[in-house]
């Protein structure tokens, strides 16, 4: 018997007839003798229709927010998991399962006072161990917990997949799975690379590095929680037939299994290839190489919310002036020069270029740590193909290179096919 925490994500409850189809796979879990809770999004768009509900609605003079009070943004988006978490149990309840929803105010899921994107601080995790223990099944609303102002308070777009995992550490789950339209965590993008395979097993820090590099399967902070708590996650698809052969096998059912890298026996020197699209490059010119020089331009930058990732800077060449490069998201661009020209002369640059529509591609792999010579055979494949790299990075754990935008598939199967990865 192993104990299950199965979140369903948007389109997997998109419809009345997929919540049927979900109540069948959660019905094979608890028929093998399992304890199970599960964990619901909205169906798929309703998010999205509410928030733009609550945008369309009237400025309120002198609130915080420039839009909406975000109490009451939270009121309203969190019903879309409301409707599902209760649909669901009707539907277990109808195939004979002893099934409950519960919102995140009843179990309770504490949060944060960031209304809108607030964390998880506390579940008390025992009653729902308790229900399992009398064969109930709890059906959890995800993206939603109570907040210290006694208020529904939602976690941020994309939230249900850190209820699942949250939870999953409180009721100390063997698994979490998140079943989703896709049926797990590729070597890459297979619309790009239709060679791309299935990953049996990714370490923590590697679905982290891919999660934030792009690949949208899992929303970053479960991610980061999972590897917190040592939540083995499980990333598998609702769309495949409850009960086709395999889908209940404990040891080895279809998907991808994201755990401690001691779980991973055979480590591939390199994962995946990880992509991200819209991102843009600035760069200052003659610029005064002085200690504070980085501080007085990202410090303007950061109080502006504005992101900024892969940094360049160059060694002077005569010690006193120097070019610094940095890539901020496309849509940030405007904002950041705007940002740098108020500041111009406390930074002291000469000239700023810009240049938007870059794509930064990224080979990951935990492999990377013990093994030399990754970088060079990126650096070697893409020149062969006359790939121009206009800015490198790097970490213990990947590689990221900028380049040109139209380049970018090009460049994310040169790289793949280099390591071998289309090969099974
Ligand atoms: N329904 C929420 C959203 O669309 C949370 C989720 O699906 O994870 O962002
Ligand atoms: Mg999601």
């Amino acid at each position: 018997m192993a104990r299950i925490v199965m979140k369903f994500g948007g389109t997997s409850v998109a419809n009345l007839e997929r919540i049927h189809n979900v109540a069948r796979h959660v019905k094979r879990e608890v028929d093998a003798g399992h304890e199970v809770a599960v964990v619901v999004s909205a169906m798929s768009g309703k998010t999205n229709e509410l928030v733009d509900w609550v945008q369309t609605m009237p400025k309120v003079a002198g609130a915080a927010s420039p839009f909406y009070d975000a109490r009451e943004y939270d009121a309203i988006v969190a019903s879309g998991e409301q409707v599902t978490s209760g649909l669901l149990a009707i539907a277990l309840q109808s195939l004979g399962i002893n099934a409950r929803s519960w919102q995140g105010w009843q179990i309770a899921i504490k949060t944060d006072n960031a209304h809108g994107a607030a964390r998880i601080q506390e579940i008390d995790g025992s009653d729902i161990i308790r229900r399992m223990g009398e064969g109930q099944v709890a059906v959890v609303a995800g993206f939603q917990g109570i907040g210290p102002d006694n208020r529904i308070a939602t976690l941020g777009r994309g939230g249900s997949d850190t209820s699942a995992v949250a939870i999953a550490a409180a009721v100390k789950a063997d698994r979490c799975d998140i079943y989703t339209d896709v049926d797990g965590v590729y070597t890459t993008d297979p619309r790009i690379e239709p060679k791309a395979r299935r990953l049996k097993k990714v370490a923590f820090e590697e679905m982290l590095e891919m999660a934030s590099l792009g690949a949208k399967v899992l929303q970053v902070r479960s991610v980061e929680l999972a590897m917190v708590h040592k939540v083995r996650t499980f990333v598998r698809s609702s769309f495949e037939d409850p009960d086709a052969p395999g889908m209940g096998d404990v040891l080895n059912p279809p998907g991808t299994l994201i755990c401690d890298e001691e779980e991973i026996v055979e480590q591939e020197v390199v994962t995946g290839i990880a992509y991200a699209k819209d991102e843009a490059q600035i760069s200052l010119r003659r610029l005064a190489d002085r200690p504070g020089v980085s501080a007085a331009i990202f410090g303007p930058l950061s109080e502006s919310h504005i992101n900024v990732d892969m940094i360049v800077q160059n060694i002077s060449e005569d010690g006193s002036k120097t070019d610094m490069t940095f890539t901020v998201p496309s849509g940030d661009v405007d904002k950041a020069l705007q940002v740098l020209s108020d500041n111009q002369e406390k930074i002291g640059f000469d000239v700023v270029q810009s240049e938007k529509g870059l794509v930064k591609v990224s080979v990951i792999g935990i492999g990377m740590r013990s093994h030399a010579g990754v970088a060079a055979t990126a650096f070697r494949a893409l020149a062969d193909k006359g790939i121009n790299i206009k800015a490198i990075t790097t970490s213990e754990i990947k590689i990221s290179i900028l380049i040109d935008g139209p380049y970018a598939e090009l460049a994310v199967r040169t790289l793949h096919s280099c390591y071998g990865l289309d090969k099974a």
